[in-house]
């Protein structure tokens, strides 16, 4: 995608506002100028529409060490407070706290094709903060033409639903999943639920490189509609009916 001088100076301004490095004490502090960095040219991706409603959510994104857990345990619960991050976990988006907590090794992941975690939880983000509310809470989940896409994918994917199993599935384990044609698969997780559906595409469109191209050539539709949903207005709302501004956050 390119990146005018305009887009990169507004997500720079963003990523200084909006970054915060979780310290082992368990405080919060300013972002360093290599986060800041990081966080910015994911930013610049978006279109500046995008950009602003984020800003507009009051988005936080949460750079911590994955290794040490901070005292106190680290925020949001999202995992009930594990004493370590769990081998293996991303970064997370958490929708009550308007957060994503990004680990600080895939931040500096380099920024290239690779299928990158902060975009996909900017994904999942844009998503909450555009949901739409007529009357009712409604997530972009339930938005009939992103289903309807999402079940073309799994169909074409050959996707068969696991067998019902006590406990429910670990849909963190995509590898387990049964796709008979998997060569159709531009992404594993993407096949889980729908807004991974919409965070992975997203991610891969914006990533460029070889995901951007294996994305637009198997998955042409989802492409026309993600430029849609970058655009798109926000409306006001919560999927969970749970937004809560805070006046004042770090
Ligand atoms: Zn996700």
């Amino acid at each position: 995608m390119d990146t005018s001088d305009l887009q990169l100076e507004q997500a720079s301004r963003l990523a200084r506002k909006c970054t915060r490095v979780l310290l082992s004490d368990g405080t919060l502090a300013p972002p360093d100028p290599a986060s800041s960095h990081q966080v910015a040219l994911r930013l610049a991706a978006l279109p500046p529409e995008a950009q602003k409603q984020l800003e507009r959510a009051r988005l936080r994104i949460v750079v911590l060490d994955s290794e040490t857990p901070p005292r106190g345990g680290y925020p949001g619960k999202v995992l009930g407070s594990p004493d370590r991050w769990e081998e293996g976990l991303g970064a997370q988006y958490h929708y009550q706290r308007k957060e994503i907590l990004m680990p600080r090794m895939y931040l500096e992941t380099p920024f290239s094709g690779v299928g990158d975690s902060l975009l996909h939880e900017l994904g999942h983000a844009l998503s909450d903060a555009k949901v739409v509310d007529r009357g009712r809470i409604m997530s972009l989940d339930d938005d009939p033409r992103l289903l309807e896409l999402f079940e073309a994918y799994r169909q074409r994917c050959g996707f068969k639903p696991p067998e019902p199993k006590p406990g429910g599935h670990d849909f963190n384990q995509p590898m387990l999943l049964e796709l008979e044609r998997q060569e159709e698969a531009w992404s594993l997780y993407a096949v889980t639920e729908p807004r991974e559906y919409l965070a992975e595409g997203l991610s891969h469109l914006l990533s460029g490189g070889e995901k951007k191209e294996k994305l637009a050539s198997q998955d042409g539709q989802l492409v026309e509609y993600l430029h849609d949903f970058l655009i798109a207005p926000t409306r006001g709302g919560s999927p969970f009916g749970l937004w809560d501004p805070r006046p004042e956050r770090l």
